[in-house]
C-alpha cells in the first residue's frame, strides 16, 4: 500500500573506488485564483523570491484559519502531528471495518477498490509526512514526534499489508466478472497491485508461512540496519613514511600529526582524498588505498547475513532468489533480462572505459598502465593541466543564480506543458524555515494543479542528499461519508472540476543542501542546476499524473521507471537551446554564448564519464549476483564473489584485499533494483533523441511526453507508455527482446549528454 514517498537523485561520485551516493489527468476548475499576473510578472516574482530573500513576497498572510504545516489543518507543532496521526488512524480503522463488513455481505463490491485506495492513502498521509519530518530536520522535537508516528503507522501498514481477509476479498473481486467488468481500468490496475503486494508478503500461503515473512523481514531490517551503520574501514588511520608524501599540499602535511619520521594518515575523508589525488608516491597511494578497502571481517558477515536472509525469504515464498522475487513487478520483470541488459550496456562500455585510461595515461605521462589507486592521482594531473589553459572551473556558475534557474524551469514547463511555477502566498505555521517557499503549479488556464515546497538551502539537521518527497498524492475524493473530514481541509489543498467532482491536489516536497550565499544571491554550479532540473522532474511527474486513485498517481510508479521523467529534464537543461533560455549572467543579464557553452561541455568529458557508467554497470551487476540464487549456497561467500567480478569484469588490476563491496550500502536500499538509474538513463537517452534532441522546447514533444508517460502516473504499464513516446509499439509487451533493445540505446551519448 506504500509505494515510492522518497525519490533520491542516485548519481555516481568519483569512480570505482568510492560508494555511489544517492542522489525518487483531471482538469480542475479555479479555486480563488491569485494569478492573473502576466507570465513576465510571475518570472520576475520567482527570481526576486529566490535571488532577493529578504523580498516582500515572502510575509505570511496569517487570516486563515486552516493555517497549518504544509496546509495540514491546525498542524503546528509535535503534538498536533500525533494529533493528525490519530485522526488518520482513526479514520482507518472506519474504513477498514467498513470494507470488511461490506466485503462480508457483498455489499457495494465494487466501491471495495476505492475504498482501499482511500484507506492507503489516508495512512500514507500520516506515514509521508512524517517520513519527510524525521529525516529533513525540520526540528529535534518534531522528528521524534515524527519517529513515533512513523513506526505506529508503519505497523497499522504492516497488518494490513498481511491481512488475508483483505487479500480474499480483493480476490473475490477479481473473480466474479459482473463485479470486475464494471471498474475501470485505474481501478482494476490497483487492485492488481494489491493483490501482488498481499502475494509478496506470503498471505496467499497459509498462516505459518506469513509468520515466517514478518519474521524474516524484520531480521532484514535489522541486518540491513546493521550494515548501513557500520559501512567503514577497519583502521581509520594508518602511518607513512613522511618521505613518501611528497606532492600533496604543505597546509595538509602540516595537519598530520608526526612520530618518528612517520606521519599518521586518515583512512577516509577529505585529507585521505587529498592525498589519493596528489601524493607521488604509488606506494603511498596503494597503501592508502588499501586501507580504505579493508573492513573488518563483521561487517563482511553483516553484508552476509542481509543477504543470505534475503535468499531465505524469498523461498519461503517460493522464489529462486530475492532477485526474483524483486523483479516481478519491476519493467525488467527478471533477473535474465536485466543481466542481459547490464551485458550488453558493458560491452558498449567496456572499450570506451578503456580507451578514455589510455588517453589519461598518455596525457599525463603515466609511467604504465593506470591502476585502481592511481585513477584520482592521474586525473587531478589532468584537470590540473587543463585549468591552467581554461582558467575558471565553471564559468557557467555565474549565470546560474538560483532565481535565474526556478525562471528557467518555468519556462522549461511552460514551453513543453503549459504549466509555470508562481510563489505562492504563505499562511503562518505553513513551514518550518524562513528560506522554504512554497511554489504554486498553475495551468495555462490560472488553475493551481499543485504545490511544490521549495527547502533548497543546506542546514545541521538535514541528514541527506537532494530529495523528492510526496506529502499528499492526487485522488478524487469520494461522494461518500467517509470522506467528510475533508471539510475541514485547507480549501487551497483541494479543487473542483467542471463536473463538480472533488479533487485532491499534489503537494511535495523538494529537499536540496545548496550553500546559500550570505549576500543573498547564490549562484549554483552546473551540477547543481542539473540536481534541482532532476528532483523537478519528478515534481512535474507528481503534478501532471494525476490520477483517480492515490496509488498509482505521480511517481507512485514501478522503482526501475520512477527515474525517467528527471533524468529526462537531466538532458534537457544540458541542450544549448534550453540553457540560453534562460542562463543569464548575474551582473550584465546577458545569456551565456555558445562558445562557453562548448567549452563546459569538453572540459566535463574529461571527467572519465565512460569509466564512471562502466563502474554503475559493474555495481549493478554485483547487486544482481549477491541477489541470485548463490546466497542460498551454504559456502557464500561475498568476498570471492566482488574478487572474481574484479577479475572478469574490471578496468583495473583485481586485488583480493579489497573489500569495496561492504561499503556498498545501496545493496540494503535498492536490493535487486540498483539497475534501475542505468536501465532509466538508457530510455531517456533515447526518448530525449527521439522527441526533442531537434527542439527541446518544442509544445508538440512535451505534449506527446505528456500524453504517453506523465499523465498516467503509474497506471499504465510502463512499457506502453516507453513504446508510445517512442513510437515503437513492438517494444510494449516489455519482452527479453524489449529489453534488449533498451540496453543497444546505451551509448556514450547516455553518459555526456552535454
Ligand atoms: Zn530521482
Amino acid at each position: 500500500m506504500l509505494r515510492n514517498a522518497r525519490l533520491h537523485r542516485l548519481k555516481p561520485i568519483n569512480g570505482l573506488l568510492n560508494i555511489a551516493r544517492l542522489h525518487s489527468g483531471h482538469r480542475s476548475q479555479a479555486m480563488p485564483v491569485h494569478h492573473l499576473r502576466s507570465f513576465s510578472a510571475d518570472e520576475e516574482n520567482l527570481r526576486t523570491l529566490f535571488d532577493e530573500p529578504q523580498s516582500q513576497l515572502k510575509k505570511f498572510e496569517s487570516f486563515d484559519i486552516n493555517a497549518g504545516f504544509l496546509m495540514v489543518p491546525g498542524l503546528k507543532g509535535p503534538t498536533d502531528l500525533i494529533d493528525f496521526s490519530n485522526k488518520c488512524l482513526e479514520k482507518s480503522h472506519i474504513l477498514l471495518k467498513r470494507i470488511l463488513t461490506d466485503g462480508a455481505e457483498g455489499k457495494e463490491l465494487n466501491k471495495i477498490v476505492k475504498l482501499l485506495d482511500v484507506l492507503s492513502d489516508t495512512l500514507c498521509q500520516a506515514i509521508d509526512l512524517s517520513e519527510f519530518i524525521r529525516t529533513s530536520g525540520v526540528s529535534p522535537a518534531f522528528s521524534r514526534a515524527a519517529e513515533q508516528v512513523y513506526e505506529r503507522m508503519f505497523e497499522f501498514m504492516n497488518i494490513l499489508n498481511t491481512s488475508e481477509e483483505l487479500y480474499q476479498l480483493l480476490l473475490h473481486i477479481k473473480n466474479r466478472p459482473d463485479i470486475w467488468n464494471s471498474l475501470d481500468n485505474e481501478e482494476k490496475m490497483v487492485a492488481d497491485i494489491l493483490l501482488y503486494d498481499f502475494e509478496k508478503s506470503g498471505v496467499n500461503r497459509g498462516h505459518h508461512t506469513r509468520k515466517q515473512f514478518i519474521e524474516l523481514s524484520n531480521r532484514i531490517d535489522n541486518a540491513g540496519r546493521d550494515f548501513v551503520m557500520n559501512a567503514y574501514p577497519e583502521k581509520d588511520s594508518i602511518t607513512l613514511p613522511v618521505s613518501q608524501l611528497s606532492g600533496i599540499d604543505p597546509s595538509v602535511q602540516s595537519k598530520l600529526p608526526i612520530k618518528r619520521g612517520y606521519a599518521t594518515v586518515p583512512t577516509t575523508g577529505p585529507i585521505a582524498h587529498h592525498i589519493m589525488s596528489t601524493a607521488d608516491n604509488a606506494d603511498t597511494r596503494r597503501e592508502l588505498w588499501l586501507a580504505d578497502r579493508k573492513t573488518s571481517d563483521r561487517q563482511v558477515s553483516r553484508l552476509e547475513t542481509l543477504l543470505k536472509t534475503r535468499a531465505e525469504l524469498a523461498q519461503t515464498l517460493g522464489f529462486q532468489s530475492y532477485g526474483e522475487y524483486q523483479l516481478r513487478d519491476k519493467m525488467a520483470k527478471s533477473p535474465r533480462a536485466v543481466k542481459r541488459f547490464l551485458q550488453n550496456m558493458a560491452k558498449a562500455f567496456r572499450p570506451l572505459a578503456v580507451s578514455e585510461l589510455q588517453t589519461l595515461a598518455a596525457a599525463t605521462n603515466a609511467p604504465g598502465r593506470i591502476e585502481a589507486w592511481d585513477r584520482d592521482y592521474y586525473l587531478h594531473k589532468m584537470i590540473s593541466q587543463s585549468n591552467s589553459r581554461t582558467s575558471n572551473m565553471d564559468l557557467l556558475s555565474s549565470y546560474l543564480s538560483i532565481g535565474t534557474v526556478m525562471v528557467g524551469l518555468s519556462k522549461l514547463f511552460n514551453s513543453l506543458y503549459g504549466i509555470r511555477l508562481v510563489p505562492g502566498s504563505m499562511q503562518q505555521f505553513e513551514t518550518w524555515d524562513d528560506s522554504v517557499c512554497r511554489l504554486d503549479v498553475i495551468s495555462e488556464n490560472d488553475e493551481r494543479i499543485g504545490m511544490i515546497y521549495c527547502d533548497l538551502f543546506s542546514n545541521n539537521f538535514k541528514s541527506q542528499g537532494p530529495a523528492h518527497f510526496t506529502i499528499r498524492c492526487s485522488r478524487r475524493i469520494l461522494d461518500d461519508p467517509i470522506e467528510s473530514d475533508y471539510g475541514s481541509r485547507n480549501p487551497l489543498s483541494l479543487s473542483v472540476s467542471s463536473s463538480g467532482e472533488l479533487h485532491q491536489l499534489p503537494t511535495i516536497v523538494l529537499v536540496c543542501g545548496f550553500n546559500k550565499s550570505p549576500t543573498g544571491l547564490t549562484l549554483l554550479s552546473f551540477y547543481e542546476t542539473e540536481t534541482l532540473f532532476h528532483e523537478m522532474g519528478h515534481a512535474v511527474h507528481s503534478m501532471l499524473g494525476q490520477t483517480n486513485l492515490h496509488n498509482v498517481a505521480g511517481t507512485r510508479s514501478a522503482t526501475d521507471f520512477v527515474e525517467l521523467p528527471s533524468i529526462l529534464m537531466e538532458h534537457l537543461v544540458s541542450a544549448p537551446a534550453v540553457l540560453q533560455s534562460f542562463a543569464r549572467h548575474h551582473r550584465t543579464n546577458k545569456p551565456p554564448s555558445l562558445e562557453l557553452i562548448n567549452a563546459f561541455k569538453a572540459r566535463r568529458t574529461e571527467h572519465l564519464a565512460n569509466c564512471e557508467t562502466y563502474t554503475q554497470i559493474m555495481m549493478a551487476q554485483l547487486d544482481q549476483i549477491f541477489h541470485s540464487e548463490c546466497a542460498n549456497d551454504p559456502a557464500f561467500d561475498s568476498c570471492s564473489i566482488y574478487f572474481d567480478l574484479q577479475c572478469q569484469m574490471g578496468l583495473y588490476k583485481p586485488v583480493p584485499e579489497n573489500r569495496w563491496h561492504t561499503y556498498f550500502t545501496h545493496l540494503f536500499g535498492y536490493g535487486a533494483t540498483y539497475y534501475s538509474y542505468l536501465l532509466d538513463r538508457a530510455i531517456a537517452s533515447k526518448i530525449y533523441t527521439h522527441l526533442f534532441e531537434k527542439d527541446p522546447l518544442s509544445r508538440e514533444a512535451g505534449e506527446k511526453f505528456a500524453n504517453e508517460v506523465l499523465k498516467w502516473g503509474g497506471s499504465r504499464d510502463p512499457w506502453e507508455c516507453v513504446a508510445g513516446a517512442l513510437d515503437s509499439p513492438e517494444l510494449s509487451n516489455g519482452d527479453d527482446s524489449a529489453m534488449l533493445e533498451i540496453g543497444s540505446f546505451a551509448n556514450s551519448k547516455t553518459v555526456s549528454q552535454v
